[in-house]
C-alpha cells in the first residue's frame, strides 16, 4: 500500500458509492478533484454557473434515484449553488454539493473565498458537514450519499478544505468503508390499508391525485393498476404527469377544479398539500373532503390538513396491498354513475375552449396555438423540460407525458432558470438509458435568461471523461450575442484587429459592446516566485 491524497480519495469514495456524474466549474482549491473524478471513472460535467450545474446534478438525481454530484469553489461558487441546493431539498430530491473551501491555517485571517459554507449549507440539507481529515473522507460520503436517498431524499453538502484536499496519508490509515446499503423499504401497516380501502369503497365521488413522489418511487406499474382495475378518476400533480398516461382515459386533468372541489374521497399518492395543491384546503377543496395520504415521510403526515388515513408508507408496496383488497372485495367504480358523468362533462367542456385558441394562429401567437402544434411535432415520449410561468402552466395543460419522470419543471419551489441545467442532465440520462429519446426544453424568455449561457455546455456536451475540467470551448463567438439587438460584435484574433475593434466600440455611446479576443489556450502568467494561494502550512 502506498500513499493517496484527498482528491483522489474522495473521487475515489464517490465512485465506491455509486456516483456516476460530477456537473460543476473548477478553480481552487478543486481543479485536481475535478480531474481525480475524471480518472476514478466518473463523468465531468463543466458548466456555465454553478447553479446551473447543481440543478443539473440534481435532475440526474432525480431521473436515476442516486445523487448527482454539483461541484463548486469556496466563498462564491458555493454560493451560487444555494439556490440549487434549495431547489432540491424542497423538491425531495437527491444532490450531493461539494465545495472546495479555503486552507484551514487561513480561516479567520481573511482568507481567499473564506465563506462560513457549513453552516450556510445546512438549511437546505439533511446532512452537511465538513471531513475532519482525510481519512475520514469516505465516512463522510457514506453518510451524505446514504442521506441523501434514505427516507424523503434530499440535499447534502461536504466542505473540503484546500488543505485536506491536498494532504496525502498512508493508505493504511483509511477505515474501511462499506457501500450505501440498499434503500430501506417501509411497509404500511395493514389496518391502515385496510381503513383506506373501506373509505374507497364507500366514497361517492372518489379521486387519485398522483404526485411527483409516485415518479421518484418508480411505482408507475402499481398505480397505473389501480387505476386501471378500479376504474377511479385521476389527476396528476405537474411533475407527477405520466406515471399514469396522460392518455389514460380515467384522466380527468380537463377537470381538474371540478374534481378537487367535490371529490369527497381523495387517494393522495406522493404528493404534498401544498401550494400546488392548494393546500388541501377550502374553497378549492371540499371541507368534508376525507384524505386517505400515502406518503413516505411521517412529518408530512396531516400536514394542512388532518388526514383521514395518513399511512406512512412506500409507494410501491401501499398499492399492491391497497389494490389487493379491492380485488377482493371486487370493488370496480362504475362508469356510468353521476361523477364519471360530470368529470366527463366538465372535460369535454374545456377541452373544446382550450382547442378554440388552439386553432387561433393569428399572430403574435397565443401559448395554447404553439403548445398544439409544438405537441403534433414532438417525437414519441421526449422528456420535456418546462419553466416560465404561462409557459408552464399552460404547457402542462396541453404537452402530453405518457411516460414518468419525463417531465422536469420550476417544480415545489417555483424555481425559474432550472431548465437548461435540467436539460442537460435529462440528455446524459439519454445517452446512456435511452439513446434514441429526445429532450426538449421549453423556455419562457425570462426564464431562459436565468441560465441562458448553459446553451454553451449543451453544445460542448462531449468527453465527460476526458476533456480537462478546465476546459472552455476554444473559440465561441461570444461577440455575436450582440447580433441579438441587430448589432454587431467584435472578433480579434491579432493585435490590429483588436485596436479596430476597442476604436470603433469606444466610438459608439450608449450601447454595450461585445470584443471577442482569442487568446492561446497554452498561455499563462510568467514564473512566480511564490506559488499563488498553495502555500498552506497544513
Ligand atoms: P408534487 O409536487 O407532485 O405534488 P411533492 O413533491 O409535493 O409532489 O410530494 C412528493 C411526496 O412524495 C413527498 O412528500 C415525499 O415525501 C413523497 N415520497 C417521495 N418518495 C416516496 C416514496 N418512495 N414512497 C412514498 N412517498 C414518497
Amino acid at each position: 500500500m502506498g500513499d493517496i491524497d484527498g482528491n483522489t480519495l474522495l473521487a475515489r469514495s464517490l465512485k465506491e458509492q455509486g456516483v456516476e456524474y460530477v456537473f460543476g466549474i473548477v478553480g481552487f482549491p478543486v481543479i485536481e478533484f475535478g480531474m481525480a473524478c475524471q480518472m476514478e471513472g466518473l463523468h465531468y460535467i463543466g458548466m456555465r454557473n454553478e447553479q446551473a450545474a447543481c440543478y443539473a446534478a440534481q435532475a440526474i438525481g432525480y431521473l436515476t434515484g442516486k445523487p448527482g454530484v454539483c461541484l463548486a469553489v469556496s466563498g462564491p461558487g458555493f454560493l451560487h449553488t444555494v439556490g440549487g441546493l434549495a431547489n432540491a431539498q424542497i423538491n425531495c430530491w437527491p444532490v450531493l454539493v461539494i465545495g472546495g473551501a479555503v486552507a484551514q491555517d487561513h480561516e479567520g485571517i481573511g482568507g481567499f473565498q473564506e465563506c462560513n459554507q457549513v453552516e450556510l449549507a445546512r438549511p437546505y440539507c439533511k446532512y452537511s458537514a465538513r471531513p475532519p481529515s482525510v481519512p475520514l473522507i469516505p465516512m463522510h460520503v457514506e453518510k451524505a450519499i446514504r442521506l441523501t436517498m434514505y427516507g424523503r431524499p434530499g440535499a447534502a453538502y461536504l466542505d473540503l478544505p484546500a488543505n485536506i484536499l491536498s494532504q496525502r496519508v498512508l493508505e493504511e490509515i483509511v477505515p474501511a468503508q462499506y457501500k450505501v446499503g440498499p434503500i430501506p423499504v417501509i411497509y404500511p401497516q395493514p389496518s391502515l390499508i385496510e381503513k383506506a380501502a373501506n373509505m374507497l369503497i364507500q366514497a361517492k365521488r372518489p379521486l387519485v391525485i398522483v404526485g411527483k413522489g409516485a415518479a421518484y418511487a418508480r411505482a408507475e406499474t402499481e398505480v397505473t393498476n389501480l387505476v386501471n382495475y378500479t376504474n377511479l378518476p385521476f389527476l396528476a400533480t405537474p411533475m407527477g404527469k405520466g406515471v399514469v398516461p396522460d392518455v389514460h382515459r380515467n384522466s380527468i386533468a380537463p377537470a381538474r377544479s371540478l374534481a378537487l372541489q367535490q371529490a369527497d374521497c381523495i387517494l393522495l399518492i406522493g404528493a404534498r398539500l401544498n401550494w400546488i395543491l392548494h393546500f388541501g384546503r377550502p374553497p378549492r377543496f371540499s371541507p368534508d373532503v376525507k384524505v386517505i395520504q400515502i406518503d413516505i415521510c411521517a412529518e408530512e403526515l396531516n400536514n394542512s390538513v388532518n388526514s383521514a388515513v395518513a399511512i406512512q408508507t412506500d409507494i410501491k408496496p401501499a398499492i399492491l396491498q391497497l389494490l389487493q383488497i379491492l380485488e377482493s372485495r371486487k370493488y370496480v367504480f362504475d362508469r356510468k354513475n353521476d361523477w364519471w358523468n360530470q368529470l366527463n362533462k366538465k372535460c369535454s367542456d374545456n377541452r373544446s375552449g382550450a382547442q378554440a385558441m388552439a386553432l387561433d394562429v393569428s399572430t403574435p401567437l397565443n401559448y395554447y396555438a404553439v403548445f398544439h402544434h409544438l405537441q403534433q411535432l414532438f417525437p414519441q415520449n421526449p422528456i420535456i423540460v418546462s419553466e416560465g410561468a404561462n409557459t408552464m402552466d399552460i404547457g402542462r395543460a396541453v404537452l402530453t407525458n405518457n411516460l414518468p419522470r419525463h417531465r422536469l419543471d420550476a417544480g415545489t419551489f417555483g424555481t425559474m432558470g432550472v431548465g437548461p441545467g435540467f436539460a442537460i442532465a435529462a440528455a446524459l440520462w439519454c445517452r446512456h438509458y435511452a439513446p434514441n429519446k429526445r429532450v426538449i426544453c421549453v423556455e419562457g424568455d425570462s426564464a431562459f435568461g436565468f441560465s441562458g449561457m448553459e446553451i454553451e455546455t449543451m453544445e460542448s456536451g462531449e468527453g465527460t471523461r476526458t476533456v480537462p475540467p478546465t476546459t472552455l470551448a476554444f473559440s465561441t463567438r461570444y461577440e455575436k450575442m450582440m447580433e441579438l439587438f441587430g448589432k454587431q460584435g467584435h472578433f480579434c484574433e491579432t493585435i490590429p484587429e483588436l485596436q479596430n475593434a476597442v476604436k470603433a466600440a469606444l466610438s459608439v455611446e450608449d450601447s454595450p459592446s461585445i470584443i471577442n479576443i482569442i487568446i492561446s489556450p497554452s498561455a499563462d502568467r510568467r514564473p512566480q516566485t511564490f506559488a499563488w494561494l498553495t502555500e498552506s502550512k497544513l
